[in-house]
């Protein structure tokens, strides 16, 4: 019987999966990669295969409402084409683990529970990823389960880099800066030495440019400082949150305009940013595409942020070696590469206008100071990579 392993990326209105078959030993590939989105609104249904051929594209019915019925779904699709399949393991993307969980780990009852206390900590994200476990656990009891967290691969930071700087007796409850897209990251360090191995093992800021965006300060492959901290909104300003803010604004919206938490709660994760800025959207091809002032002014501050905190990293690492762009934006839009770059030209990096229009991976001249890249991210066979390790799937490379 064929040994296979499945990924899940659940979120509030999607599910990302990735379904890899077992060669042999060593090597496992992919044999169905796709997603379920709209969920609790026009769930629709997309697969392809390795080599990227539709295998499905349907719309679901409306029965697939939320997390659970959407696993429910893709169970039986899977079924339908895998009858009788080992699943060996389950990996998930978990966004929080917290002081506790600094590497991937493997599920009980009791873990699931714990990381329900970190929900407050990452609203918009934990919930569906935990949904995701429950469901599996209910529907495969035997199937052993990983979680992979997004906050470990920053655990090395200096406890300076941690330090939320309120009264201690606060802190220790947890109250320190964790850094997130930790999968990303950790994949784009793990193909530096292949892809651009003269920058590997020097200082390196990776720009993780999607809904969500962060940057990570990498230090010969280890992340040093992350901009984002306690929670998945400091920093960049991204698709529906508004990165680096006053604690100030906070503290406005609850005392003179009287707003309860959890109005507080959505503005923060789901009004702000693009969105809110623009008015128009939180998606950066439509607001490219648009010409009204609130849409390019929302670009400017996405631009704006980026290059700022791209300085305050290079500072943290005392010099910059190489630029990343990854993720949604990242890998697929040289004109938000481009400008990002140009007003980081005082680094010493030159843009090739031509590598960076058909998409790099090097996207400066032979000349520039320092180098830029373009390397697409792969979260899902990160966490595929943990579970196998952790399940003995796989030999770690030695
Ligand atoms: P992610 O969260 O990594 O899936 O990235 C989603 C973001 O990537 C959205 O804001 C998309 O608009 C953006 N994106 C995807 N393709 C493009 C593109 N060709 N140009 C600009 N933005 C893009």
């Amino acid at each position: 019987m064929e040994d296979y392993t499945l990924v899940l990326n659940a979120g509030s209105s999607s599910l990302k999966f990735c379904f890899f078959r077992r060669l042999d030993e060593k090597n496992w590939e992919v044999a169905a990669r796709g997603q379920i989105e709209g969920i609790g609104t026009v769930p629709q249904f997309s697969v392809r295969d390795a080599q990227g051929a539709v295998l499905v594209k349907s719309n679901l019915t409306a029965t697939v409402t939320d997390g659970q019925s959407a696993i429910e779904a893709l169970a039986s699709w899977l079924r339908s084409k895998w009858a009788g399949a080992r699943v060996s393991g389950v990996g998930h993307r978990v966004v929080h683990g917290g002081v506790q969980y600094d590497r991937p780990v493997l599920l009980t009852k009791q873990i699931l529970q714990q990381l329900h206390e970190l929900v407050p900590l990452a609203p918009l994200h934990q919930p569906h990823n935990l949904a995701a476990i429950e469901a599996v656990f209910n529907r495969l009891p035997d199937v052993p389960q990983v979680a992979c967290f997004d906050t470990a691969f920053h655990s090395g930071h200096s406890q300076v880099a941690n330090l939320v700087p309120l009264p201690s007796n606060l802190c220790k409850s947890g109250l320190r800066r964790y850094g997130f897209h930790g999968l990303s990251y950790e994949y784009i360090a793990s193909v530096l030495p292949e892809i651009c191995p003269d920058i590997a093992k020097g200082r390196v800021i990776v720009a993780h440019l999607g809904n969500g965006a962060s940057l990570c300060a990498l230090k010969d492959g280890k992340s040093i400082d992350s901009s984002l901290g306690f929670t998945a909104l400091d920093g960049l300003c991204m698709g529906t949150r508004p990165g680096a803010l006053d604690p100030g604004v906070v503290l406005y919206l609850f005392q003179s305009l009287g707003l309860a938490a959890k109005e507080v709660e959505t503005i923060l994760y789901k009004q702000s940013g693009l969105l809110g800025i623009s008015g128009i959207s939180n998606d950066m091809r439509d607001l490219l595409s648009r010409s009204e002032p609130e849409a390019c002014l929302a670009v400017d501050y996405f631009v704006y942020r980026a290059v700022k905190e791209i300085g305050a990293l290079t500072a943290v690492l005392g010099g910059i070696d190489g630029l990343v762009f990854t993720a949604g934006i990242g890998e697929n839009s040289p004109e938000i590469r481009k400008r990002i770059c140009v007003a980081s030209s005082w680094l010493g990096l030159e843009l090739d206008a031509q590598a960076n229009a058909s998409g790099g991976p090097r996207i400066s001249t032979q000349q520039s100071k320092i180098s830029a890249w373009v390397v697409p991210t792969n979260e899902e066979l990160m966490i595929a990579r943990h579970t196998w390790l952790l399940l003995g799937l796989m030999q770690p490379v030695s």
